[in-house]
């Protein structure tokens, strides 16, 4: 079979290579494996590091690919640790924030970027992301000197963190970033415009967890935490899931599609409920998004529903499969007290709304509270609450010291071709 993806609106299909080069299906949707590979999970047991467990589950996705994923690209792209925190009984807390720019999309930008760069060789691609606030620092820090790269970072003004906003214009060289006069959204559907417009033989692409490039490698993460907790507690692991655009979430039912030992998956959004709202009526119904304490998770029209919903064949097993809660605000900065109070344990508005959802559970499999960002990146949100200072990371230390330079673009495809020809 030579096509091994699929759009999620079925007119399209393409080879690994030529999806990541793609980024968005050419009939809108996004691609997902037409098969997912078969995978040993014994021999998965057998792997004790985290680079060789990449290597066993990433090979199958990228058969036939100009990708060689062999242990030196292993060691390369996965070269952090992903601790997980015994936080109390049978709970833990996965620490997905140990990359250069302190976010769980480190983890895969790295991953993106050197097999971006590897298909192109000689050949030159301009990559543009939308970012709800961490993607894009993660993608410009793995993207930044690469020769073969160009990277336009649209951020919605004055919606992300003061921390994040210099993560991601503190780079220049081949590192544009705009600040789109609108939301997230907005951000992510110029994304799409300019990529459905392109013709597929200029190289355009994404970075987003729209391409699949960004979603494959966050399934390693669940495999190796499952794994290890399954040893440990001779049981089936739970997890609970912040989430906004849905691709972490549905990195992590693919995992569990592959056979790893996850029992259920709990989803964690903040105040925005399109998908609370789609499982209740039945009709999807994308709203502008709210702006929340959790902002990377600030998304109305999360793109990667359609992939979730392609593992579904209908609406009872959607409402079946999906345990989804909304988290207001006030809850969330409750959690973060809780927390801080109970364990001197600091967590990030985002994963405060994964410890939100475990507060008023009880877990009898042993639980994983996954957390997405270092509380550094939201000082200004969380040391109000605990009263107490947040001990700044080096690494973002000197992204903070660096000149910041982005151009401004209302949220329209008009004023950001301006940008681009200009
Ligand atoms: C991106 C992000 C999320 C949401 O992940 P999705 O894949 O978009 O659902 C949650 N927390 C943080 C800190 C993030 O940066």
């Amino acid at each position: 079979m030579r096509h091994k993806f699929r759009s999620t609106r079925g007119q399209d299909s393409a080879s690994i290579d030529e999806a990541i080069l793609m980024g968005l299906a050419r009939d809108g949707g996004l691609f997902i494996p037409e098969q997912f590979p078969a995978i040993s999970i014994k021999r998965c047991y057998e792997h004790s590091q985290l680079t060789s467990l990449a290597k066993e589950i990433m090979s199958p996705f990228f058969y036939q690919s100009k990708i060689v994923i062999n242990d030196t690209f292993c060691r390369k792209v996965f070269n952090f640790s992903t601790p997980l925190i015994h936080l109390e009984k049978n709970t833990y807390i996965l620490e997905l924030f140990h990359g250069p720019t302190l976010s769980f999309k480190d983890l895969c930008a790295q991953f993106f970027s050197e097999c971006l760069s590897l298909l192109l060789q000689k050949k030159t691609s301009k990559v543009i992301v939308a970012t709800s606030g961490d993607t894009g620092g993660a993608v410009a820090q793995a993207m930044h000197g690469k020769r073969n790269i160009e990277g336009i970072i649209l951020f919605p003004k004055n919606k992300i963190s003061i921390r994040q906003q210099a993560q991601i214009s503190c780079w220049g060289d081949n590192i544009h970033a705009l600040a789109v006069n609108g939301d997230f959204d907005q951000c992510q559907e110029l994304v799409k415009q300019v990529l459905s417009e392109s013709p597929s033989n200029s190289y355009w692409t994404t970075a987003n967890s729209i391409n699949i490039a960004r979603l494959l490698p966050q399934i390693i993460f669940y495999a190796f935490s499952s794994i290890q907790l399954a040893i440990q507690h001779n049981s089936n692991v739970n997890f609970i899931v912040p989430s906004g655009n849905l691709g972490n979430v549905t990195a992590c039912y693919w995992a569990k599609y592959l056979g790893f030992p996850i029992e259920e998956i709990w989803i964690a959004n903040n105040a925005n409920h399109v998908l609370h709202d789609f499982l209740r009526t039945g009709v999807y119904k994308p709203e502008n998004s709210i702006t929340t304490l959790a902002t990377a998770m600030d998304v109305g029209d999360p793109s990667n529903l359609e992939r979730l919903l392609a593992l579904f064949t209908s609406l009872e097993e959607c409402r079946e499969a999906l345990n989804v809660q909304s988290v207001r605000d006030e809850d969330i900065k409750t959690a973060i007290k809780t927390c801080y109070n109970r364990y001197q344990y600091i967590l990030c508005p985002h994963t405060a709304t994964a410890y939100h959802r475990y507060l008023s559970y009880e877990s009898k499999k042993p639980c994983v509270i996954v957390s997405t960002a270092h509380p550094a990146k939201f000082a200004e949100t969380i040391e109000p609450l605990i009263n107490a200072s947040i001990k700044i990371p080096h690494a973002l230390e000197i992204m903070l010291s660096k000149k910041q330079t982005y151009s401004e673009i209302e949220p329209n495809l008009q004023s950001l071709k301006h940008f681009l020809v200009g």
